[in-house]
Parts: C-alpha cells; structure tokens; sequence
C-alpha cells in the first residue's frame, strides 16, 4: 500500500470527515456532544444520518449496523440495508436520525445475567456518538450501547460510559481545588498491548481441543519450547511478516492507531499494541481490532489464538492495559510535573490511586475473573492472582518522605508537595518491573492481569470508578479546607500509610511475596471461583450504585453472568476432553497395540527373535490405556454431578475443584502415551507440530 496517510482512517467517519460534509452548526452540535458529553437534539441526528448515509454508499457500503458489545465479551451486529421503498415499486437509500441514534436488536439471546426474567426481554441499543462510526464489510457500523426497556444495562460499553462520566466529575472537582479553572473534561486514555498465538490454519482443523475450546486439552511437552528465549522480539518470519503487515493496513482503514509488533516469548507468540487514545475507543477498537486479528489470519492460511493460555507450558497470554488520565487541555494528570502545582496534582492522582487499588482489590482481580485467564495469573510467567503496585525507588522513597515527615533531596533541592517540583523520575527506571501486575511506567499504570481474550471495557469500569471513588473523598474533604498545602499534605500522607501495604517493588513471582502479601493482609484469590462473591459485597454494590455506575440488580445479573460463563467453559472443556480421548485416542491407542501384537506374534512364529520391544512397549502402553480409559469414566461422573449442581456459586466451585482436577489428571496419562505411541498413529498434530508450523 502506497499511501498509508491516506489508507488511514479512510472508512471512518472521522472529525475531518464530518467537517467537510456536515454543515458548520452540525458539527459544532455534534463536536460538543462528543467532547462534553452533551446530549444531541433530534434534528441535529438527521443531519448526522443523512451525511453518514450518503459517505457510506459512496464508499460501497449497503447497509448499517448497530454495532454493541453485549455480555458475551465479543461485538454483535444485525444489518439493515439503506432500501426504503417508495412510489411505483422503487426504492430509495434511506437512513433517519431516529435509526441513527436507536436500534432495537433482539435482546432475548444475549446473557443478562436473571434480568431478562425480572425485565422486559426486548432491549434496544443507543448510539454513542463519542466513538466514531465505521465501515466493516459493507456495513456502516455506529457504536452503541445495549440496554434493556427499563433501562439495565446489557453490555459492557454501559457501565464504561457511565464510569467515565464519574472520573470525569470526581476529577474535575479536585482540579478545581488545586486551582486548574481552565479543564472542561477529564478523560481516561488507555493503550492496551494485545499477546497473541498464530498457528497454521490445516493443524488447527486437526485439532477438536483448539476448535471447540481455543486452547489444547493435550499435549505432551516437545523437546523445545521457550527454553532459550530465543523467539522474544526475534526476526519475524516472512509469513508472519506478512500477516502483520495485512494487519495492520486493516486496522489502518479502521482508524486505528496500531503501531508496535514484535514476537513474544513463546514460539509463535505475538504481541500488537496500538498507540493510546480515550478508554471509551480504545475499547471498541480493541474489540475491533481482536475480531480482524481472526479474519487476517485465515487469509494467510492462519489461525490467530487470543486464548489466555492456548499451550500449557509455555506461556499465556495477556492484554496489558496501560491507563492514565487526561484533560482536554492535553495534559497527563500522571504525569510528574516539573513546577509545585503539577507536583502536588501528581502526588494526589498517585494518592488517589495507590487507595483506591488498596481498598477494591478485590474488585481488579474480579474485573479479570475468567475460567481461561485463571490458567495464567499465578502461573509463573504472569503476575499472581496477589494485586499490587510497583512504583519503583524513587517515587517510593519519596512517598516514604513524605510519610515520615522527612524532606527529599532531589537533585540537592529540598521537595515538599506544592512548593518545590518533583524530581525528573526516569521512565526506564519505572518500568523494569515486568512482575508487577499494575506498574507504574512513567507516567501511566500498567494493568498486566487482563486475559488476552477479554474486552477491556470490564476491568477499566473498575479502574475509573474505584478511581472516581478516591477522588471523591479527597475532594470532600479539601473542598473544606482552610490552608489547602497543610492539608493537601496531611491526605497524602495519611493515604500513604493508610495504603502502603499494596505498593511492592520485588519480583511478584517469587514464594515469598506470596507470603509476605499474607502478612500484608492482601487477597491471594487464586480462581474466578474464590474471586466472584467479592463482586456481589455490600462495598461492591455501595461502591457501583453510589457512583451510578451498576445498580444492585446489576451488579448480581454481571456476577451471574460470570460465573455462567466459567461453568459452561468448563464443561465444554470436560466434553471435548472425554470425546477426544474416546474417539480419537483410544481408537489409536488399539491401532498400535494391534501392530505391537502383530509384530511380536509375528516374530514369535519365527522363533528365537526378541520380541522385547514390542512386548514391554504393549505392556505399558496396555496399562497407560486402561488408566486412561477409567479417567475418562471418572471425568463424566464428576461432570454429571456438577452439571446437577443447582447453586451457581457450588456449581463454579464443583467445576474448579473437582472436574477441572479430573481432566488434569486425565491429560497427564494421555500425554505421557502420546510420547510413547508412533507419531503416524497419533490422532492430532503435537505440541512441537503447532508451536513450530507457522
Ligand atoms: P511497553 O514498554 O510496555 O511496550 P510502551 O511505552 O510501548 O510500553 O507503551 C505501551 C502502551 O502504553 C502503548 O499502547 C502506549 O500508547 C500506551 N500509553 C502511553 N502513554 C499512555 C497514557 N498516557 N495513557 C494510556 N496509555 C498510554
Ligand atoms: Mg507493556
């Protein structure tokens, strides 16, 4: 592609689209709505459509969609096209503000988590104008927000918006305190780092585990996996090359910012990151970005894995979320200042969210809760389930200044918040620590727990409001104040030692912080099982419905529709174990017996020939077998029993603790016999066949 300038964005109905074809007071209508979150009068969306409409066919499009994000964790769609009919048999294409800004898909067939009994099953979708429109295969795609008729919320991109309005608030309100008139909006920017998998497309058919699961249930470890690190930002192969080259200029088209791609630790493991932008179209762009990851891929013969851990043994993968926050005057607000009003504005953003990641981290880790990321956090290339904080020595030692009443030296100058500015804090000294699970990078925080697969509207909710929440609080109470850098210093210290058990700079996997966090009195809760019931807390519920973010009903449908989730993972998972290994493996494992058998018969009517190989060969095979075969039965009678389970949390618990233990054990006997039965007898492509095919 020759011109990427031009490539890019061009099936966005981006701002400069807008200005060239909406007439001037339209947009400016419009611009206010999407910067300030002002609501659209109807006329205005007339306009709106009508340009939108007439971009999109001259682009070749025929339809529109409303494009959402309902509980399933992937995006939804259902098209219409333009035609409207007029006199005379003839049609016209046609598109109206009022579909513009409403749709009313369906809801019946989404998860809602109870609600659909309580409430209405019909739900419609609203445009959110603060995401631009795109075209995707045809379609004109308008983001929106799913709900149901009496209003709760049946996405993820709900409980999003309505959190970014709260920071927004809270934020505001303390800039105002330190004295910032100037700031109208303050927005979470995000840039989330995506790990992926790429295997070749004809092995991926052969294998029943990665189709109906995204990860293999089997597989003995091969000879060579990441032993030698020597894949990590390794030359990237031509094929994957190409790929990510195709990629991008798809992602390109789409307005997105893709911008880094390197080879990850594990063969065959990639990483993609796009530069950041607000949380709200990071969101959809990641959606978009995981859903044309797949497409790509099968055009190159390929199939791309976003499975948190697809290969035991080697290492997951995660979806680095990088969060700040920022005015509109385009300032970072982690950003350390270099003058005393952008020090004390960092310190208090810090403060703020050193509290917050303290007193709701049990929320973070349950905004990362999933039966496929629970194979990855504590395994030992991801951080624990433990949520802690890097800061790194210097802020450390500064926040210890402050707390003992000391002065820092920085640089041989006295620092105290608010007077003096802080010292310049070196990014490549903040960001050694890939252990931590929320780092502080410089002037952003790393969230590394979320799954590679997850749509990271969940956990930034999460962050914005336990965020919002601190702020809060802060605010009410210098709201009050009399001497502002008295108090604004007696907060910060008093949120330092209230909160410093969360902050940890060591190597997060190691034993001993495990330890050390349970003296510290932090959560260690290690499944999605243990994490869950933290969610449907009295704090949970106070905190979501103070913020106006999830109402109790909810917050109870979204845990509902979690633990549903895990339990439906698993049992598919527990299915396609027992259909693998009674339909593909033991079949084989007769097969080789039967030539084993042959062989030794064969040479046994020869004479003195030794037969030991075959013999001993059968022996353990014959054994292994008959292991695998009572497994198998084993497995489905603990499946059956957690099916019947009728409590949803008992349910989840009888899943993690006594089938997925069953087909653990299971696999172990069907790998070690998939090392000792000829490779042309073994049913489907091995470890070392998908790791290294691409
Ligand atoms: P890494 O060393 O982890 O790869 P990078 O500096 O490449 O770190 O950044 C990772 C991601 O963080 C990128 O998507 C980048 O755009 C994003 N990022 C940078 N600054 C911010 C910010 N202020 N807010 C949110 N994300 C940011
Ligand atoms: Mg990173």
């Amino acid at each position: 592609m020759s011109n990427i300038a031009e490539l890019f964005g061009s099936l966005v109905f981006n701002d400069k689209v807008m200005r060239d074809r909406l007439p001037a007071k339209t947009y400016k209508a419009l611009r206010q709505t999407m910067r300030l979150g002002k609501e659209l009068a109807p006329e205005v969306a007339d306009v709106v459509a009508n340009a939108m409409k007439d971009w999109a066919i001259e682009k070749g499009a025929t339809h529109f969609t409303h494009w959402f994000q309902p509980m399933t964790g992937i995006t939804a769609e259902k098209h219409d096209s333009f035609i409207t009919p007029v006199a005379d048999g003839l049609i016209i294409m046609d598109f109206s503000g009022k579909e513009l800004i409403k749709g009313e898909p369906d809801a019946s067939s989404f998860p809602s988590g109870g609600l659909r009994a309580t409430f209405e099953a019909r739900g419609y979708t609203a445009w959110d104008p603060t995401s631009y429109a795109f075209i995707k295969d045809g379609t004109l795609c308008i983001p929106t927000a799913f709900c149901s008729y009496s209003g709760e919320a049946l996405d993820k991109k709900t409980p999003l918006l309505r959190s970014m309005e709260t920071l927004n608030h809270q934020a505001i309100r303390l800039l105002r305190i330190l004295g910032k008139t100037d700031v109208a909006r303050v927005t979470a920017t995000v840039g989330p780092e995506q790990e992926y998998f790429l295997v070749d497309r004809e092995l991926y058919k052969k294998r029943k585990d990665l189709i109906y699961t995204g990860r293999t249930l089997f597989g003995a470890k091969p000879p060579k996996g990441q032993e030698k690190e020597d894949h990590y930002f390794g030359a990237i192969r031509p094929k994957v090359a190409a790929y990510m080259q195709d990629l991008d200029e798809e992602l390109w088209k789409l307005g997105i910012l893709t911008k880094t791609r390197h080879n990850e630790v594990a063969p065959s493991q990639h990483e993609q990151a796009p530069i950041f932008t607000t949380v709200n179209i990071a969101t959809d762009h990641n959606q978009l970005t995981m859903e044309i990851m797949q497409k790509v891929a099968l055009r190159h013969g390929l199939v791309c894995l976003l499975h948190e851990k697809p290969f035991a043994g080697v290492n997951g993968s995660g979806k680095h979320n990088n969060w700040s926050m920022s005015t509109d005057t385009g300032v970072n607000l982690l950003e350390p200042g270099d003058n005393p009003q952008d020090n004390a504005q960092f310190l208090v953003a810090l403060a703020a969210i050193i509290k917050a990641v303290d007193t709701y981290q049990d929320l973070l880790r349950v905004s990362v809760a999933s039966a496929g990321n629970d194979h990855r956090l504590g395994a030992n290339e991801a951080p624990p389930a433990i949520v802690s904080i890097f800061l790194g020595d210097e802020l450390t030692n500064i926040l210890q200044a402050i707390e003992e009443d000391k002065i820092y030296k920085a640089d041989h100058e006295d620092m105290y918040i608010g007077v003096k500015s802080l010292p310049p804090i070196p990014k490549d000294t903040t960001d050694r620590n890939r252990t931590s699970p929320f780092a502080f990078t410089g002037n952003k925080f790393e969230f590394r727990m979320p799954g590679s697969s997850f749509s990271i509207a969940g956990p930034n909710f999460v962050i914005n409001t336990i965020v919002a929440e601190s702020l809060r609080i802060f605010s009410d109470r210098l709201e009050k104040s009399k001497n502002l850098h008295k108090d604004l210093t007696a907060l910060v210290k008093e949120t330092i030692t209230a909160h410093k058990r969360i902050i940890f700079n060591g190597n997060n996997y190691t034993d001993e912080w495990a330890i050390e966090a349970e003296k510290r009195g932090l959560s260690n809760l290690k499944t999605t099982v243990e994490a869950m019931p933290a969610f449907i807390s009295e704090e949970s519920i106070d905190l979501f419905s103070r913020h106006g973010i999830l109402t109790e009903t909810e917050v109870r449908s979204r845990y509902d529709i979690t633990l549903e989730n895990y339990t439906k993972t698993m049992a598919i998972e527990a299915q396609t174990v027992l259909e693998i290994s009674r339909r593909e493996i033991m079949p084989a494992l007769a097969k080789y017996q039967s030539l084993l058998c042959e062989s030794a018969l064969a040479k046994a009517q020869l004479g003195e020939i030794n037969a030991d190989m075959e013999k001993q060969l059968l022996a353990a095979i014959s054994a292994l077998a008959g292991n695998l075969y009572q497994k198998a039965e084993d497995l489905e009678n603990l499946l059956t029993q957690a099916k019947g389970v009728e409590r949803l949390q008992e349910q989840a618990g009888a899943f993690c603790y006594q089938v997925f233990p069953a087909m653990q054990e299971l696999r172990a006997v069907a790998d070690r016999l998939e090392t000792l039965v000829a490779a042309e007898y073994w049913p489907f492509p091995t470890y070392g066949d998908l790791l290294f095919s691409v």
